[in-house]
């Protein structure tokens, strides 16, 4: 499960929308398709518009992109399923795209062409001192593998999300500071390419590729078909909980972007402005969260200096001691096993209804926001009011491990970004979503307006912004040539490509 409008940058609701983005206007192409063809060739399976399953299967994680009707998605069973369908579908010319947990915000995993699905794709083994991975494993089910080794590999604040995506973007999580993004613990990959040729790259092989691989963004070079990670060894984790009222959120915000960029890198956390229900007169809450990759001890002296800057007691204040894997299942909301913590429908035990997230983006920011920018900042969250949608101005903690990384390391540039901080806006009734979709959007532009008024701030490619008018610089700063050159080495016909994928 994602945590819900009470943490993180992406407030997640359950109500439905459906909108077909431009880039993926429908084609009169299917008819002459030989599907059975690429069918009799798959180990998985191929799931066509008359199957009774392709309601089902066209769906990404959010609801908003339901519109778009592939011609087919194929469920990968092995490497060789992948390296099918990308010949199958050069030779016939059609649209591809990776899905792997099928988050992406921008719907950027699905196509009216053929949908190379790898949630079945779904493996994790661990060894001496790596991990193997597939890209469709989802983090709860990697997090749920793992822990009996006691080992684990970085996750964000959602359950479902996967490496495909993650790991290629780049991948922010609780663990960021201790122990890197997602992308720094990629020890290799195998990747099938544009030209069906199967790949292993590392440090030593095809390095230039393995570079870009760490945070160029996923479909652009290929299609990863397991990734290797160097695994994390936490054991206990001390929890936390903080709120303050909506009078102190100044001082908080202040406070808590103070205290993380001072802590040790053991302290992963956010901050999150939170309206419930941006209903005229509800007041917002600033919340505090996250966990402590120590002695619950030294978590309670790391608090009251958080409160001591903030120069006032919390209203509430929770704390626990626990093993790493109950924590993340906590911060995720998961109650039950890893199976029901999928998404309805994904297997017969899942409880986890699909995804609205109306818009969210944010910036990754080296300095902490001054008090003129937050006050600007507090105030964009509370115009704007909107009854039936959550707004949130949050705030993520960056920096340790994931800053001493140098910035053509790899090619996730933003190594000086000490937070990653955006807003999100979704909605609580299926019913106010055409109606609000605009204002909706508008609330976050103007937020993000205070945020980064030149839209040219350092933008993080996981959580996609199509409003700005230099993506490349925004995403990828000097890092962008070598990533051109990149893709003109390993898909010199940029037969992947999407909204704001790397140019030839
Ligand atoms: C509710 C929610 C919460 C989130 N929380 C966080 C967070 O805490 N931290 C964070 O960093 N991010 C977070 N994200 C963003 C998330 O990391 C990205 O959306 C990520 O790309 C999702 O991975 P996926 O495999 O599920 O996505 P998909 O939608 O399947 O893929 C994303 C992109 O990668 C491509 N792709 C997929 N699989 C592969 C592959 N095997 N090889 C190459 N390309 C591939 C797709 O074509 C698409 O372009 C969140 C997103 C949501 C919706």
């Amino acid at each position: 499960m994602c945590s819900g409008p009470e943490r993180g940058l992406v407030s997640a609701g359950t109500v439905g929308l459906s909108f077909a983005p431009s880039w993926a206007a429908g084609t009169d192409r299917a008819a002459r398709v030989p599907w059975d063809r690429l069918e009799r060739r798959l180990r998985g399976s191929l799931v066509l518009p008359t199957d009774p399953d392709y309601p089902r299967a066209r769906h990404l994680a959010l609801l908003q992109f339901d519109a778009v009707s592939p011609q087919a998605i194929a469920y990968c069973a092995t490497e060789n399923d992948i390296r099918e369908c990308v010949l199958f579908a050069r030779h016939h010319a059609l649209p591809v795209t990776p899905r792997s947990g099928g988050h992406n915000l921008a719907g950027w995993s699905t196509t009216t062409g053929l949908v190379i699905d790898l949630s079945r794709i779904a493996h994790v083994t661990p060894g001496a001192d790596t991990v193997r991975v597939g890209p469709g494993a989802q983090a709860v089910d990697i997090l749920a593998a793992l822990a009996p080794h006691g080992m684990q590999i970085p996750a964000g604040l959602c359950a479902t999300v996967c490496p495909g995506g993650f790991v290629t973007g780049g991948g922010i999580g609780m663990t960021t500071r201790v122990g890197g993004l997602g992308a720094d613990r990629l020890v290799s990959a195998r990747v099938v390419l544009a030209d069906g040729q199967v790949v292993h790259c590392s440090e030593d092989r095809h390095s230039e590729l393995f570079w870009a691989l760490r945070g160029g963004g996923g479909g652009n070079f290929g299609i990863v078909s397991e990734f290797e990670m160097r695994p994390t060894r936490i054991q206990r984790v001390a929890g936390y909980n903080l709120a303050w009222p909506w009078d102190r959120a100044a001082d908080v915000t202040r406070a808590w972007q103070e205290w993380t960029a001072n802590g040790p890198d053991a302290l992963g956390g956010t901050l999150d402005l939170l309206l419930t229900d941006a209903a005229e007169g509800v007041r917002p809450l600033a919340l505090v969260g996250g966990f402590l990759a120590g002695p619950r001890a030294e978590l309670e002296t790391l608090l009251d200096q958080l409160c001591s800057l903030v120069g006032s007691a919390p209203t509430s204040r929770e704390t626990r001691e626990q093993s790493y894997q109950a924590e993340m299942m906590s911060l995720w909301g998961c109650s039950g096993t890893a199976a029901e913590c999928h998404l309805e429908g994904d297997n017969p035990v899942a409880t986890v209804p699909r995804h609205e997230v109306i818009v969210a983006t944010g910036r990754l920011l080296a300095d902490p926001l001054g008090t003129t920018d937050t006050e600007a900042a507090l105030a964009a969250l509370e115009s704007g009011r909107h009854a039936g949608q959550f707004h949130n101005l949050s705030m993520y903690a960056l920096g340790g491990a994931a800053g001493r990384v140098r910035p053509d390391e790899t090619a996730f540039v933003h190594r000086s970004a000490r937070f990653f901080t955006g807003y999100s806006a979704g909605f609580l009734h299926a019913d106010d979503v055409r109606a609000g979709r605009a204002a909706a959007e508008r609330w976050v532009d103007d937020g993000m307006l205070v945020i980064d008024p030149h839209r040219s701030g350092p933008a993080y490619i996981n959580f996609p912004d199509l409003k700005l008018p230099n993506w490349q610089t925004s995403y990828y700063g000097a890092n962008y040539p070598r990533l051109r050159r990149v893709k003109r080495h390993y898909d010199p016909d940029a037969f992947f490509h999407r909204p704001q994928s790397i140019e030839l």
